[in-house]
């Protein structure tokens, strides 16, 4: 791309036109799991970067967890200089191809951009998709310059957003890094829950390879607490510090009669196998999944559509039961759009009440009772009350979406991990320092589900006080704060 630098004024700026993600037709991309958002052109970027003001105190910045400069990267991609963006964002965010699709940016950067209270604000992940995607694609990626070895070990349990993230962290201040991971590929959530026509696998593997070119060592089907405890970590192997990056993968059940039957599966359990262990495939893979005829998805929020939307491409029906309406869905709009384009079947206001079994003890129908919404309470939300009229359909598969909590497994093995009363670990909210010296928590184990972007933020925090930690600076303790509940769908 040639360089060009404008001298637009704002006026000028603001009557430019928003330059839409072009996406994949929705007849054609159920068909497969190819990414359905299919990324800007350089003319489309040119023209998005050319909206943004170039804000004194831009709002955006302060809204992004890692503090990204968006008008510095914005400003390159308008001089032509993609790569350079790139590597603007990197100074703060290790994972910007990944952030650049999945970051909630309307509720956070986008929500704020001066633009947006006239027009539609900046795309601001749209083009920070474009410059990752850029730099990928064109091996302009960098290696970093990494500090002299320190000589400390440091291990995370975790190889979600918030695990990488420490992991780069702390590799380049020096420190020798192993992340212990419980299942046999690293990413977390990003690989065995976000689909890949959202994010395509080959963009965290990559973002591990360039981990393991920095020195990062992974060590996979570790599950620290059963084969290893956190005393086993800093006593026995040798480890100076230790960060937990265990996630939120406690799933939540309905517990109506029919929820232990055949067929009902957590969100959690359904995604994981077809995108971690290839149940899409059986009985190439080993770990089957029922992928059914008619599959009833229980909940509105975003796993919810990512349940439906797989489902889809399983050749399935999918159908949503919600016991709310359609406006207090909790998915982000564009994952309720991009569903609603894609032929699934919706049943709003319907509670389930009991999923009926056959003579086998696999389920064949959903029972629900019609609910009407009441009027709206002091905080403004419109409660669902039960109407006595009921309704049954037709199901082979049922499939539970209503949020997750933090797994029990590190605390119930250590007494010095302090939990609140929904087992989320508590740490000093400056620091991320757990209650047991030396050990540090982030993610969604410490706030009980959030998002990608938040996670990494806490564990950039937690690198930063993990390495005074480990310099012999002392680190300030307070445990206080209780972090978060569990993600819960309502
Ligand atoms: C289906 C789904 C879709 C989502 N979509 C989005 C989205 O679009 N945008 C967004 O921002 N957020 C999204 N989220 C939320 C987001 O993915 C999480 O907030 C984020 O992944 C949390 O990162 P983490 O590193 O804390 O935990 P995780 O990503 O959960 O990673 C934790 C890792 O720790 C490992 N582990 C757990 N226990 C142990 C143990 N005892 N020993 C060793 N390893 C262990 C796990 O195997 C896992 O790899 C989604 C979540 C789900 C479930
Ligand atoms: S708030 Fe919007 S216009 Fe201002 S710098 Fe940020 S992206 Fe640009």
């Amino acid at each position: 791309m040639m360089p060009q630098v404008t001298t637009l004024s704002n006026k000028e700026r603001t009557k430019l036109p928003h330059q839409e993600m072009p996406l994949r037709p929705a007849e054609s991309r159920v068909l497969n799991f190819d990414e359905v958002p299919v990324g800007y052109s350089n003319d489309q970027a040119l023209s998005e970067s050319l909206r943004c003001l170039h804000c004194k105190k831009p709002a955006c910045v302060g809204a992004c967890p890692v503090g990204i400069d968006i008008p510095g990267f914005i400003r390159l991609i308008e001089e032509g200089d993609p790569a350079a963006a790139a590597k603007k964002i990197r100074e703060t965010n290790f994972l910007p191809a990944v952030c650049g699709r999945v970051c909630p940016q309307d509720k956070q950067c986008q929500a704020v951009c001066v633009v947006g209270r006239k027009n539609i604000p900046v795309g601001i992940g749209n083009l920070e998709r474009y410059a990752a995607d850029y730099e990928r694609t064109n091996g302009t990626l960098e290696i970093p310059v990494i500090q002299e070895p320190t000589g400390k070990r440091v291990a995370i349990i975790g190889s979600g957003p918030a695990g990488l993230s420490a992991a780069y962290e702390l590799t380049i201040r020096g420190h020798e890094v192993v992340v212990f991971e419980a299942s046999h590929r690293a990413g977390g959530v990003l690989v065995y829950g976000i689909p890949r026509f959202r994010l395509p696998l080959r963009i965290i593997d990559e973002d591990v390879r360039f981990l393991t070119r920095l020195g990062v060592r992974f060590v996979y089907n570790m599950v620290i607490g059963k084969v290893l405890t956190l005393e086993d970590l800093l006593h026995q192997e040798g480890f100076d510090a230790v960060m937990i990056g265990t996630g939120a993968g406690l799933p939540r059940m309905l517990n109506v009669p029919g929820s232990n039957a055949n067929g009902v599966y957590s969100a959690n359990e359904y995604l994981t196998r077809i995108y971690l262990m290839e149940a899409n495939h059986f009985p190439k893979y080993s770990t089957p999944v029922s992928s059914g005829k008619k599959v009833a998805v229980i909940g509105a929020g975003n796993t919810a559509m990512d349940v439906l939307r797989t489902a889809k491409r399983l050749g399935a029906e999918p159908t949503c039961y919600y016991r709310r309406s359609h406006d207090e869905a909790p998915a982000r709009s564009e994952e309720l759009k991009h569903a609603e384009q894609e032929a699934i079947g919706w049943r709003w206001l319907s509670n389930p009440v009991e999923f009926i079994v056959d003579e086998n003890n696999f389920v064949k129908q959903i029972k629900c009772e019609r609910m009407e919404l009441s009027e709206p309470d002091e905080t403004g939300r419109r409660k669902p009350l039960p109407t006595g009229n009921f309704f049954v359909e037709d199901c082979d598969t049922v499939v539970m979406s209503l949020g997750c909590s933090v797994n029990p497994i590190i605390p119930s093995t250590d007494a010095e991990i302090r939990t609140n009363k929904w087992g989320v670990i508590t740490v000093d909210s400056n620091t991320c320092q757990t209650s047991k010296k030396g050990v540090f928590a982030a993610g969604d184990a410490i706030t009980g589900g959030s998002t990608v972007i938040l996670a990494m933020g806490q564990a950039k925090k937690a690198a930063a006080a993990m390495h005074e930690y480990l310099v012999g600076k002392p680190v300030s303790a307070s445990f206080e704060v209780l972090n978060g509940v569990p993600a819960t769908v309502s």
